[in-house]
């Protein structure tokens, strides 16, 4: 196999092995996955490219709730 075919055989693999959208996990699992995505070298996309992650900002998640908020503060909004 060419070097360039085992990479590929190497992100099929890693892309049908992945965990699947409404799969359950416990806390325990969550954690464990988000800390080792944490540690890849590319935590946007999977292997193929697909954008595995969605940056809001906190003025994205202001206006989708309507809300205007100050970090810090529970209270008193
Ligand atoms: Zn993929």
């Amino acid at each position: 196999m060419s070097l360039g075919g085992l990479q590929a055989a190497q992100v099929a693999t890693a892309c049908r092995s992945a965990i699947r959208n409404g799969t359950s996990l416990n806390l325990e699992q969550m954690q464990t996955l988000l800390d080792q995505w944490q540690q890849t070298r590319h935590p946007r996309t999977c292997p193929h490219g697909r954008p595995i992650y969605l940056s809001l900002e906190e003025s994205d998640l202001a206006r989708f709730f309507r809300r205007h908020w100050v970090v810090g503060k529970s209270h008193g909004i």
